[in-house]
């Protein structure tokens, strides 16, 4: 597999470390465009599911709108990553405009880190500090072919 290049992959790891090519919101992330796969794959389902709900009598065919509503909003991803917009899941983040303000990529790079202006609750801080040591142990490039292919929920 070709490997990627830093702009390529800073537009895919936010300054905080977080793998926005993995967010379910990010436009161009594998979680969108397997959802319209699968979306295409299903096609008129709809019919199909309500039938097999009796002729198959396997009840859980029932559930196929409230899937399809979910696969539907999984599809339509929108966001286009961390430095070019803000972040849709987590309001309270400091790091991008921080980082700015640091002129650093990532948040490793900068003096102050482990540092307590992200913004983030203990969980996603927990993750931004091991997420940051890793890159600084073994680097950015390093990092993102270890991360690209993993889910980062
Ligand atoms: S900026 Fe936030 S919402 Fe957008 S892709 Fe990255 S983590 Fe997801
Ligand atoms: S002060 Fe904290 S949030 Fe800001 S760039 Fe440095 S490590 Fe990141």
């Amino acid at each position: 597999m070709k490997k990627a290049d830093s702009e390529f992959i800073k537009g895919r790891i936010a300054p905080c470390g977080l793998h926005c090519g993995k967010c379910f919101a990010f436009a161009d992330g594998d979680i969108s465009y397997h959802s319209n796969e699968l979306k295409r794959s299903l096609g008129n389902f709809d019919v199909y599911a309500q039938r097999f709900v009796a002729m198959l009598d396997e009840p859980v065919f029932a559930k196929y709108p409230d899937f399809k509503e979910f696969l539907d909003h999984l599809s339509v991803a929108t966001c286009q990553g961390c430095r070019k917009e803000k972040c849709k899941l987590f309001k309270t983040c400091n790091v991008r405009a921080c980082s700015e303000e640091k002129q650093v990529d990532f948040c490793f790079q900068c003096s102050q880190f482990p540092c307590e202006n992200t913004g983030f609750d203990e969980h996603l801080y927990k993750r931004f500090v091991t997420i940051n040591r890793r890159m600084q142990e073994i680097g950015v490039e390093k990092y993102y072919e270890e991360v690209r292919n993993i889910p980062r929920y």
